[in-house]
Order: C-alpha cells, then sequence, then structure tokens
C-alpha cells in the first residue's frame, strides 16, 4: 500500500467513491446500503492494514480480506450463522490462567479482551486486531471491533456474551484491525451508538449512519456516567482513548496509541485530574529501541501507574519488559482475558 492511498483516505472523498456514490443513491435499497457499508470498511481495512507496524512474528498476521474491485459482486455481509464455519472449540484453558482478579469483594468493572493477536483463551480465535467489552455499573461498550466480524462474533458466542446488549461502540482510530467487525456487529445490534472521530472522514461517517446512530466525538467527551473518551488526540494516526473513572483511579484503554502511549495517559489525566489505575490494550512500542521503553516504563512510574496489561501492538520485548518492571502489577492479557476491578 502507498503513502499516497493513505493520504488519499484521509484527504476527502476520491473520484470513484464520488461516482459510486452517485450511482448508489440512484438504485439502492436499504438492504445494499449496508453491504456497500461493509465493502467500504473492506476497502479501508485493506489500505490501511498496510500501515499497522507487524510488530509480532508474522506468522501471527493475518492478512485482512482482499478488497473487492467492483461493486458488482459485493461480498456477503457476515451473518451469526457462518459463524459457524469457523474452527471448532479447543481445549479450555488451565484454571490458573482465568481471570486476573484485583482486590476486594464486588466486582463493577469488567474488562473482557474478545480480539488480540496475543493469545490467552486458547478455546478463542486468536487474530491481528484488538476489542475490549467494557461493562461498569450497568452499562456495556464495546471499544474497537477487531479486524473480522465472524471472529468477533464467534468470540463472543464462545465466552456467551449477547452482543444485542452492548449500547455503545466506541472505535479508536481508522485502522482495519480496529474496525473490520463493526458492520457484522451493527448487523445483529443495529440499535447500538457508535462514537467516532472527525478523522475517520466524512465518507465513512455517513456510511456508518446509514445503519445507526454516530456521535462525533469531542475532547473529554461523557459516553456515561463514569466513562469518557480522551477525544481525538492528533499525530500522522489520530486515535482516542477509553478513560473509565473507579474509585481506584483512571482505568484507561487503548487501541494502537499511535499518538504516543505516554501522550494518551497525560492527556486522561489532564481532562479528569483523576489518577490513573491501570493502562490496557496495545502501547505500540515494536519499533521501539529496550532505551527508549526503560523511558516509556519510566512515564508511566512517573504518571503514578499502578497496573499494566499491555497487549495487541505493544511488541513481544516491550511486554517483557513491562512485566519484569511491574512484577504482581502486570497483567498478562490475550484474547479471552478477563479483568476484574473491584471496589
Ligand atoms: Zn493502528
Ligand atoms: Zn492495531
Amino acid at each position: 500500500m502507498s503513502k499516497h492511498s493513505f493520504v488519499h483516505i484521509y484527504a476527502g472523498v476520491p473520484v470513484e467513491q464520488r461516482e459510486r456514490r452517485r450511482a448508489f443513491r440512484a438504485s439502492h435499497s436499504a438492504k445494499t446500503l449496508l453491504t456497500d457499508m461493509l465493502i467500504s470498511l473492506s476497502v479501508i481495512s485493506a489500505l490501511l492494514s498496510g500501515c499497522i507496524v507487524p510488530i509480532s512474528p508474522s506468522s501471527s498476521l493475518t492478512s485482512p480480506p482482499a478488497a473487492p474491485t467492483s461493486t458488482a459482486s459485493p461480498s456477503p455481509i457476515p451473518t451469526a450463522s457462518s459463524i459457524t464455519t469457523l474452527p471448532p472449540i479447543a481445549s479450555p484453558i488451565p484454571a490458573e490462567d482465568t481471570l486476573p482478579t484485583i482486590a476486594s469483594p464486588v466486582a463493577p468493572l469488567t474488562i473482557t479482551i474478545l480480539y488480540n493477536n496475543v493469545p490467552f483463551d486458547t478455546r478463542l480465535t486468536t487474530d491481528w486486531g484488538f476489542s475490549a467489552l467494557v461493562e461498569y455499573r450497568g452499562q456495556i461498550l464495546l471499544f474497537d471491533t477487531g479486524k473480522d466480524g465472524r471472529i468477533l462474533l464467534r468470540n463472543m458466542q464462545l465466552l456467551s456474551i449477547d452482543p444485542t446488549r452492548i449500547q455503545y461502540v466506541v472505535l479508536s482510530h481508522a485502522h482495519g484491525d480496529h474496525t473490520g467487525g463493526l458492520g457484522a456487529l451493527l448487523e445483529v445490534d443495529p440499535q447500538t451508538s457508535v462514537y467516532l472521530l472527525p478523522s475517520f472522514g466524512d465518507s465513512y461517517i455517513r456510511q456508518v449512519q446509514q445503519v445507526t446512530g454516530v456521535i462525533e466525538v469531542t475532547p473529554g467527551q461523557p459516553i456515561t456516567e463514569h466513562i469518557l473518551t480522551t477525544g481525538e488526540i492528533s499525530g500522522a494516526i489520530p486515535e482516542q482513548a477509553l478513560v473509565i473513572r473507579t474509585p481506584d483511579g483512571l482505568v484507561i484503554v487503548t487501541g494502537c496509541a499511535h499518538p504516543g502511549i505516554v501522550r494518551i495517559i497525560e492527556r486522561a489525566v489532564e481532562l479528569t485530574g483523576v489518577p490513573v489505575y491501570m493502562v490496557l490494550g496495545g502501547f505500540h512500542l515494536g519499533d521501539k529501541s529496550e532505551a527508549e521503553i526503560a523511558t516509556i516504563i519510566g512515564d508511566f512510574r512517573r504518571l503514578g501507574v499502578q497496573k499494566v496489561a499491555p497487549s495487541h501492538c505493544t511488541g513481544e520485548r516491550a511486554i517483557a519488559m513491562f512485566a519484569t518492571e511491574y512484577g504482581e502489577d502486570f497483567l498478562r492479557t490475550g484474547v479471552g482475558s478477563v479483568i476484574n476491578v473491584k471496589e
């Protein structure tokens, strides 16, 4: 994928998209509206996936589905029934690897990692990307959707998670390994509201609006009483992170942390004035040297981050260094991990 085509996505609507939209307005039914959206998601996924720094061994990376070259024979919309074509269930994980649980009695915050290239629960499909289900004080929110909707829904099914209970979807940034599952999710849960950044572009935002409600986020925008987004943090690839206020401090969930994991933490603290309890998700440190990672870990300590749960694009070396530095406060997480933060 060329840099030019990447810029093209962000700069506006290409000619071929304008032509397609004209034809779309003239002839498409409500059903093909959703199909078109999924095609565009696939195109975006394919175009942008080349921008993702491959940090894990190449064998653990799975290419996104090839983008269709025309709208004449659109890819079928993934459905719940198509999920059964995925690999059979493997043996369950050892008991000691379940539920990294922190502190005392009640469990008002539960974060379940539904999509990750880091393996954990061997019953689930491991694939490049990130998605996490956040359940807090009666609210259920999905942060990112992984790359492939069939895998996302299949992993939910294996964990007995009903996708129709999801009230909000927040997408961290416009990379296919975080947005690719949205179409399949909206097919089974069209009532959910989707929180998008302005940097997703008008064309993408309009396509999602054809299916459900879209909220374009502003900095520090609340999603529920206790959950907010950082809003768009600028950079070559703009991004937002999820911030959950708990009595222990902030729990910050990041997708890829392209603008810099330390900048994201600093933004969350600036917005809330609350110290950080835990940072979880992709830290994007695969291209960093040992010295650079050590500096970043020092920044985590300076900012008072008590616990860390890095995965996805963090990189194996950085994950190992965080594990050494944080010891018992490092949570080994991957697909299927359930993190309970108890009060
Ligand atoms: Zn990314
Ligand atoms: Zn990513």
